[in-house]
């Protein structure tokens, strides 16, 4: 089977509360001290995989400060050269040149920038597109729906652009395949890379930190949820479904958990 490399990138940190994204209500008491702070800084991580002849990115990150700050998580902060483009381009890879990429899901820090990588093929499950075209009210923030009017008005940033459209678990590429795993949105993918350290699942949302996989034994329960979900029986599901896939908690990689923030931060190439 062929290897790839993964790279681990962070292009912002956003703030969310610990209580309402992180921990579920009911497993509270097991994480959190009643008078903890409830203020998480979370990194907004996507992942370079090269390989096979290409340059495929997992989800492209976050928007500038200006944006994430006004219309999604007051307190976030894309510091300069902290924006995918940018920080490809320290790696001596322009935008133009990523071949694929394969997206967890269509909310908005996990797409930016999207009209700089012009000649990149595009995939996403189905459902997710169907649903990211037309939200309900409640997800128009996430989606960045046309009709909240967010200036610049380039939004979302995959508008006018083709999809390949998943319809379930499949192979992308040999080496590269897809899973559902619905409940932090409709239609959440986590994408597999296989590396000669073995294979990397990239869970994009479903996890806010590698806490969520733990159980509570306490009160019976195989997985710790997060409190963010749009269904909590997928979102539970999901997440027993990548406990019997993953090796073990070295081959999670996740979007916003605080664990990514080292790797990230290292520079370290997995699978090299
Ligand atoms: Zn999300």
């Amino acid at each position: 089977m062929q290897e790839y490399t993964i790279r681990a990138i962070n292009t912002g940190l956003v703030t969310a509360s610990k209580r309402n994204y992180l921990y579920h209500n009911t497993t509270h008491k097991y994480y959190l001290k009643p008078d903890e702070d409830d203020v998480a800084i979370l990194p907004t991580a996507c992942f370079l995989v090269e390989g096979n002849g290409k340059k495929i990115m997992v989800d492209t990150g976050m928007s500038s400060t200006e944006i994430a700050d006004k219309y999604h998580h007051p307190g976030s902060v894309q510091k300069e050269g902290m924006d995918l483009p940018s920080q490809l381009r320290k790696l001596g890879i322009e935008p133009s040149e990523i071949t694929d990429i394969i997206f967890t899901h269509l909310h908005w820090d996990h797409v930016y920038y999207l009209p700089e990588f012009t000649n990149a093929k595009l995939y996403v499950q189905r459902k997710e597109y169907e649903f990211a075209k037309n939200p309900i009210a409640l997800y128009y923030k996430s989606y960045e729906d046309p009709r909240l009017e967010i200036e610049p008005r380039i939004h979302p940033q995959w508008e006018g652009r083709e999809f390949e459209l998943l319809d379930g678990e499949c192979e992308i590429f040999d080496g590269i395949s897809v899973y559902p795993t619905p409940g932090h949105s409709v239609g959440h993918q986590n994408v597999v890379v296989h590396t000669k350290e073995g294979d990397y699942h990239c869970c994009g949302d479903l996890m806010f930190t590698l806490d969520n996989l733990k159980p509570v034994p306490e009160i019976g329960y195989e997985v710790t949820p997060p409190s963010r979900y749009v269904d909590i029986v997928d979102e539970w599901n999901s997440l027993v479904e990548v406990k019997k896939r993953v090796a073990s908690d070295k081959f999670v990689l996740c979007a916003h958990a605080p664990e990514m923030l080292e790797l990230c931060d290292s520079g370290k190439v997995l699978g090299e």
